[in-house]
């Protein structure tokens, strides 16, 4: 029984590893469906472990052919660097993450890691170097310790451990009853947004990616929540190569550089301070934010 138990067990939780996966991918690309236009190549190679550069070389890309969405897009992530993208609602951002993961292919100009198009790769070994915080993420009804271990189902005990720490995770799951043990999700303990997106850190860096794509939530968060999130974010990126779609610029003043898109162009690009002395696009955009903030903190 013992010796059944156990396959089916692992079996289990493959099946809900892939769907745990897809899921979040699903939600945060807002796919349907795999496309089924991507395809290896028959001579694909894998991406080798280790750190990884990111390259979009103009980059041109449209869903439908006759509404382009991405104009030559042009930037690099050195390997290590966080490179943070911002720009209003449907500028195109979440289209970059959703193309490094190679979900579609670009229809002009190349997307290059570690120098080489990610056609080229296949792309299990891609998608097995990049580790995704999405927007919103779905809880399995299940054990937080099996929703934090998603990340790598063979991780052992005090891997998942040490994730959920450095997630800072551990004094919240020191003060729950059942611990590591409560099942949490639809049918469990229901988690804030911060606390889910905590999880998801958890499970990315269980996964240790040397890619971090980091989707912010739209939600309003109070400040102080938004502070706890941009030192978690900043201490997952450490170490990696990160590509961060930021919605509160607060969050990605410390990126080494950041990318304005503007209806999928890039209009202005560099550190924060540079950005807010240019006087344009992203400081017009930080003046407005610092407003709302202000609002908000004033009628809170
Ligand atoms: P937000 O800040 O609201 O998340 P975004 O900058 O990330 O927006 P994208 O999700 O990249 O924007 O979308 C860019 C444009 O592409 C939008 O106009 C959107 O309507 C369109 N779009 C996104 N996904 C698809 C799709 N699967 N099929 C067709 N059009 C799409």
């Amino acid at each position: 029984m013992l010796q059944l138990s156990i396959p089916l067990h692992f079996l289990g939780m493959m099946y809900r590893e892939l769907r745990q996966a897809l899921t979040d991918i699903e939600r945060m690309f807002g796919l349907l469906a795999v496309n089924e236009d991507v395809a290896d190549a028959p001579d694909a190679r894998e991406l080798p472990p280790g750190p990884a550069s990111v390259r979009f070389e103009a980059v041109r890309f449209a869903y439908d052919p006759r509404r382009p969405i991405l104009h030559d897009v042009d930037f690099q992530v050195p390997a290590g660097a966080t490179v943070a993208v911002v720009g209003h609602s449907g500028s195109g951002k979440s289209t970059l993450a959703r193309l490094l993961y190679r979900f579609y292919d670009v229809q002009g100009g190349a997307i290059r890691v570690n120098g080489e198009d990610i056609r080229k790769l296949t792309q299990s070994s891609l998608r097995a170097a990049i580790g995704i915080v999405p927007q919103d993420t779905v809880l399995f009804n299940d054990t937080l310790y099996y929703n934090i271990l998603y990340g790598r189902p063979e991780a052992g005990r005090a891997e998942v451990e040490a994730a959920a720490e450095a997630a800072q995770l551990g004094d919240f799951i020191a003060r729950l009853p059942a611990g590591f043990d409560t099942r949490v999700g639809e049918r469990g303990l229901k988690l804030s947004g911060g606390e889910k997106q905590r999880v998801a850190i958890a499970r990315a860096l269980l996964k240790d990616p040397a890619i971090l794509i980091f989707d912010e939530a739209t939600s309003a968060l109070d400040s102080k929540t938004e502070k706890a999130i941009q030192a978690q974010l900043e201490r997952a990126a450490a170490g990696r190569t990160a590509l961060v779609i930021a919605h509160r610029l607060s969050t990605v003043m410390n990126a080494d550089e950041i990318i304005v898109l503007d209806q999928g162009r890039i209009v202005e690009r560099g550190t924060h301070a540079a950005l807010l002395a240019h006087g344009e696009h992203y400081a017009r955009m930080w003046a407005l934010q610092q407003q709302e903030a202000e609002r908000a903190e004033g009628s809170a």
